[in-house]
């Protein structure tokens, strides 16, 4: 989960990383009240959750309260690629003598975390590294002993960061652990005419995996702004992902699904459906309690035309499935009215086909194999009449 600036700046805050001073604006009157607060000069900054904002217009320095909530009306309600601005940061303008580049980093390909540093800051780091490599220093970190003074000396040493940067890339580095995060990125980590180091810009990617021992990462979930079908799959305890197509997939097991999402695509493309709707993975269980919420959840986006339920039984038998997918279509009621295609396998199969038969309900349809359950919910999709 990516963070908002702010949030990117409080949590550098509270482990010692040197930030401007600022506080959060919405509205271009309390930008104005937080630049006086501050002594009238200070950055507006748009915040989104994209980068290149100062290219954009999204970031304006400006030296009196007027101009500050001249600014805060310019940027607010701003689009920057695609994504609307409706709050600012306002900070403390800071007098930039140098700009340099610092991240860490979990580095999934070389199996390690990495310290990226550059003395060319405070441009698009890609384009640095696609334009003079050689700018860009990597270093591996141990995780074991991570970056003390002396990594960081090194670090700044080998990259061309000012010595005075020692501490803040230290605090960094606590940051990255302390908060469990995937990705801590400055960019530009400031020196200031007066010789400070600063950190005027912050990205941080926490990794949600560890959301259970970060209770106080729950904010940042709730400030995001999540896809409402996505934020009522997570507070079901689904594994759900929004996608563009028209067939709502679901199944048990992240590796059914993955393989679902292939063949509905393949069988969607032969058929003049758009794809997959989502993924959904339903996990082990599948009582009528989660059946019900994942069809909801599937249901309740508009673009699903049709709807297939994949699931292999394994621990959880077959037939305690089609009860589920019975007692949830009764649960939801008028709310499924979409076609569902349904194919059972695995443990106690036969039982389960027969709870569906059975039942006959007359939105389900009860399809053998997989590949031909994809097609049959792929033409459903591209033709719901026939
Ligand atoms: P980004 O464009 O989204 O990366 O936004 P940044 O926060 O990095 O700001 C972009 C640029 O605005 C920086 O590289 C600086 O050159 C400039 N900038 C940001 N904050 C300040 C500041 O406090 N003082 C001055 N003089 N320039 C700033
Ligand atoms: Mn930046």
């Amino acid at each position: 989960m990516d963070l908002f600036e702010h949030e990117a700046r409080d949590l550098f805050e509270r482990h010692g990383v040197p930030v401007p001073r600022g506080k959060v604006a919405t509205t271009p009157e309390s930008a104005r009240a937080i630049a006086a607060g501050l002594g009238g000069s200070v950055v507006v900054k748009a915040q989104v959750k994209t980068g290149g904002r100062g290219k954009a217009g999204g970031v304006k320095v400006v030296r009196s309260p007027d101009n500050a909530e001249q600014a805060a009306e310019d940027i607010l309600g701003m689009d920057i690629k695609g994504h609307r601005v409706h709050k600012v940061l306002v900070t403390e303008a800071s007098a930039i003598a140098e700009e340099f580049y610092l991240s860490f980093l979990l580095d999934r390909a070389g199996r390690t975390f990495l310290a990226m540093a550059s003395a060319e800051g405070g441009m698009d780091i890609e384009t640095v590294a696609a334009a003079h490599p050689e700018a860009l220093v990597r270093l591996p970190v141990d995780p074991l002993t991570g970056v003390d003074t002396s990594v960081a000396e090194q670090i700044i040493e080998t990259a061309g960061l000012p010595a005075a940067a020692t501490k803040a890339v230290v605090a960094l580095w606590e940051v990255f652990v302390a908060e469990d995060a995937t990705l801590v990125e400055v960019n530009p980590l400031v020196l200031t005419e007066d010789g400070s180091v600063v950190a005027v810009d912050g990205k941080v990617t926490l990794d949600t995996n560890a959301a259970f021992r970060q209770p106080s990462h729950a904010v940042f979930v709730a400030s995001s702004d999540e896809d409402p079908l996505e934020r009522r799959a997570r507070e079901a305890g689904l594994n759900y992902v929004k996608l563009d197509g028209d067939i709502g997939v679901i199944g048990n097991g992240a590796g059914l699904v993955m393989s679902t999402l292939d063949v509905v695509a393949a069988a969607a493309a032969e058929a003049g459906a758009r794809g997959p709707a989502n993924f959904l993975d339903i996990g082990g269980g599948a009582s009528a309690e989660i059946m019900a919420a994942g069809l909801g959840v599937v249901l309740g986006d508009e673009q699903v035309r049709s709807v297939f339920v994949n699931v292999f039984g394994g621990i959880t038998a077959c037939d305690a499935v089609a009860d589920g997918i019975v007692s949830a279509l009764a649960l939801l009621g008028d709310r499924a009215a979409k076609p569902l295609v349904v194919r059972l396998d695995g443990n106690n199969v036969a039982e389960g086909r027969r709870i569906l038969t059975e039942a006959a309900h007359p939105l389900v349809t009860l399809v053998d194999t997989m590949d031909d359950a994809a097609g049959a919910a792929a033409k459903l999709a591209a033709n719901p009449e026939a």
